[in-house]
């Protein structure tokens, strides 16, 4: 049995050479465990290890009264007086190199205290999965004839493989030039006749038709000043983060693509970060046509594709980095510029914990690396919009299309008219609107940002509504089957032909979803070819880009779906966009639900006219004249941040204050509810006196209940992000959960249901 401390004699033993003649000078390795205890803690680095011992490496370290090794990251090394404890010492190093430079070890350390997450699931979340296994990546190594004098004879197959190894090439490759078996290539390898001359990371998934972007002769003058703006910090060496605000078409993703260009010609290598239902093969193909090599971090990606996308970025041999939030920790050695498209998207955000937002980390990294941050949105967030408006970023508009194209005519249906109304959910008007598009040859899109066919299920006798008996959440009808789908947690029930509290028969479907709205659509305009993009259409690899290719060859004449088809698609046929109802979102108890509803209205109506044809807009609403819908149907963003900042200074929420969330989970309400209550209490106490710190809640969650777990939440809010965060840790430091309950602190929250 090992001791639990290291004795005098384990110390003396393994004592540096340079400490002779003081015992109490040593080396010590700080360590971070990815999960148990929080706290970093400090090992004694016996000599052996010393050379190998380093931040960034993960180490095997003995832990607790039974000194079980657990794997840890070694976060610092430092050298000197040994505290009067003894400590522990360092069992083994398990990583070749350092996984995390020491700028990513410092980010870790920041984003701990940044989103109150623990040190060691904010390692994690930068390391991808792949990069922790040491899984064998899918890299491919390139071979090459050389060196090696043929001691014998070479068979005609061997000739034939090394007359085809002029240019690197996978084994594979040569194999089958030269006619030969793999084999013949090892044996070429063992004897020194081929040599390896580089790898390459396997391509993940089959290789697209590439559609050609061409660079255009000349920047409009607004994107050219956009680029002098990001050339001038690029070029001084200085951080700036510049938002380019322009509607879609405006030439964002052009100014993107040169900045790139102008970074690459500096031997650089850009970040560029896209929301994960834009990584569509367009968006990379945009990209591939104009750099080559570019690293596609998609969450499709198996783990060792991931490492092995990694390894070669870190190599530096790729440029540009195309990828969905967690992208922005790419091993980049020679980062020169960071891109976040579409910057006011809530799934930059991370949902888990560490529950981190990839804007904030980006400005963080393009600080660290003096490099400029460029985020670009026809919506920017408020957050955003703010900090230019005060001067902290810099602002660029792109506020026309280029090539002189109109912004669509946006009409708004009032469904509160009742001649607006018909049968189904497409008004005459909307249908008048598809109408016309189809006559004049046009496509179609049609908004409903609800999957399903009907969003409830209802007795008409005693109006009984058809509830997930795990979440209380409505239940979704699908068809076909009669299933009952529950969209909080995924149970799939039959639904009953009578209802289960009355037995009178007769349940009715309340309220379309994606499903009855396609149907009617069929119905409605039987000579068009219809098609459905949602969840539920798209659930297999490869269907999204199937159904835009063949939306994108006029296969489809109108296309059904959910917000999935509102971003950053570029289809100039497109003649009608409809929102089928554009208040879905607006009364959800999020303080940016005006927000989202305006930024939603205006993304999808950026996907009409943008052809030479032009293109109108539907809007079909039952508040026309709420601020967000009116700043939609004007193509007015900026109108409704005017009218939403004051809303937002008046109450303290972003950009104004800070917010942080609590959530309490468990199978029993009443306990849940108690512990709430404890939290709140805390918070309070620890509030006390303090100004402009506000405890709200606890109260049910607006999803009260899912997966048979109840939700109880509380918002504290206050001027000062730090202060805030401070208070919040006082207030929960050394807490014990009681059983059966668990609670998450979200900072920042984007998501409040
Ligand atoms: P955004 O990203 O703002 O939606 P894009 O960069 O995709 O805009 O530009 C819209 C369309 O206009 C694209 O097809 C693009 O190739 C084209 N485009 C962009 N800039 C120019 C330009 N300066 N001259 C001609 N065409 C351009
Ligand atoms: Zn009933
Ligand atoms: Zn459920």
């Amino acid at each position: 049995m090992p001791p639990d401390q290291p004795t005098q004699r384990d110390l003396f033993e393994h004592r540096p050479a340079w400490a002779e003649d003081d015992l109490r000078v040593g080396t010590i390795a700080t360590v971070v465990l990815p999960d148990g205890v929080d706290k970093p803690l400090d090992y004694l680095v016996p000599e052996p290890l010393a050379a190998t011992v380093e931040p960034g490496r993960r180490v095997r370290v003995p832990l607790g009264r039974a000194n079980r090794l657990r794997l840890a990251y070694c976060v610092a090394v430092r050298s000197g007086e040994l505290p009067q404890a003894p400590l522990k010492e360092v069992a083994g190093v398990e990583d070749e190199t350092p996984l995390l430079s020491r700028r990513m070890l410092a980010l870790a350390e920041w984003m701990a205290d940044r989103w109150m997450a623990r040190r060691g699931e904010v390692l994690e979340a930068v390391l991808p999965a792949g990069v922790r296994l040491r899984q064998k990546a899918r890299v491919a190594t390139l071979f090459v004839a050389g060196e090696g004098e043929p001691g014998r004879k070479l068979t005609p197959a061997q000739a034939r493989v090394l007359a085809a190894a002029g240019k690197p090439a996978t084994a594979e490759r040569l194999a089958q030039a030269a006619g030969a078996s793999r084999a013949v290539v090892t044996r070429l390898v063992k004897a020194g006749l081929l040599r390896e001359a580089g790898t390459i990371v396997k391509p993940a998934g089959a290789v697209r038709r590439p559609i050609a972007h061409d660079r255009p002769e000349t920047l409009s003058p607004a994107q050219a000043a956009a680029l002098g703006a990001i050339s001038g910090a690029m070029r001084a060496g200085r951080h700036e983060t510049i938002l380019l605000f322009g509607v879609t078409g405006s030439g964002k993703t052009e100014v993107y693509l040169q900045a790139v260009e102008e970074t690459i010609s500096f031997g650089r290598q850009a970040i560029v970060l896209v929301p994960e239902i834009s990584l569509t093969p367009q968006t990379c193909d945009r990209f591939r046509s104009r750099f080559g090599t570019v690293a596609v971090l998609h969450s499709h990606l198996t783990p060792a594709e991931r490492h092995g996308q990694w390894r070669e970025i870190a190599a530096g041999r790729v440029n540009v980095v195309v990828g969905a939030r967690s992208a922005i920790f790419a091993p980049t050695p020679r980062l020169g510029l960071v891109v976040i498209d579409e910057e006011h998207e809530g799934s930059f955000k991370q949902a888990t914990a560490p529950r981190y937002h990839a804007r904030d980390v980006a400005e963080w990294i393009a600080r660290a690396e003096n490099v400029p941050l460029v985020l670009g949105s026809a919506t920017p967030a408020l957050e955003t919009f703010a900090r230019c408006l005060s001067g902290e970023w810099r602002m660029c508009r792109l506020a026309d299309r280029v090539g002189g194209s109109q912004l669509p005519a946006v009409i708004t249906v009032d469904l509160r008219d009742r001649a607006a109304r018909s049968r189904g959910a497409i008004s005459p008007r909307l249908a008048a609107g598809i109408r016309w598009a189809l006559d004049a040859g046009g496509q179609v899109m049609l908004l409903l940002n609800r999957r399903g066919f009907a969003t409830h299920v209802q007795c008409q006798a005693c109006g009984h509504s058809m509830r997930c008996p795990q979440c209380e959440i409505a239940l979704t009808l699908h068809q076909p089957g009669n299933k009952g789908i529950c969209h909080g947690c995924g149970l799939v029930t039959r639904l009953p032909a009578d209802c289960p509290e009355c037995r009178s028969p007769g349940l009715v479907h309340r309220g379309t979803g994606t499903q009855r709205l396609e149907e009617q659509v069929r119905k409605a305009f039987p000579d068009a070819a219809v098609a459905r993009m949602d969840t539920d259409t798209m659930r297999s690899r490869g269907s999204h880009e199937k159904t835009l290719d063949a939306f994108r060859d006029r296969q489809i004449d109108i296309l059904v779906g959910t917000q999935m088809i509102a971003k950053g698609l570029d289809f100039p046929s497109v003649m009608l966009v409809g929102v089928v109802n554009a208040d879905a979102a607006l009364h959800l108890a999020d303080f940016r639900a005006a927000e989202r509803t305006c930024q939603l209205v205006t993304q999808v109506s950026g996907r009409s006219g943008r052809g030479p044809q032009g293109g109108r807009v539907v809007v079909q609403t039952s508040t026309p004249d709420h601020p967000a819908i009116r700043a939609a149907a004007a193509h007015d963003y900026e109108a409704f941040v005017r009218s939403e900042l004051p809303i937002r200074e008046a109450l303290l929420y972003p950009p104004f204050g800070n917010v942080i969330r609590l959530v309490v989970r468990g199978v029993d309400e009443e306990r849940v509810a108690a512990w709430a209550g404890t939290l709140a209490e805390r918070l309070r106490d620890a509030a006390a006196g303090a100004a402009g710190l506000r405890v709200l809640g606890p109260a049910p969650a607006p999803i009260a209940r899912l997966r048979e777990r109840f939700r109880y939440h509380l918002q504290v809010h206050g001027p000062d992000g730090p202060a805030l965060r401070a208070l919040v840790g006082r207030a929960t430091t050394g807490l014990k959960t009681p059983d059966g309950l668990a609670w998450i602190v979200d900072v920042d929250p984007v998501e409040m249901l």
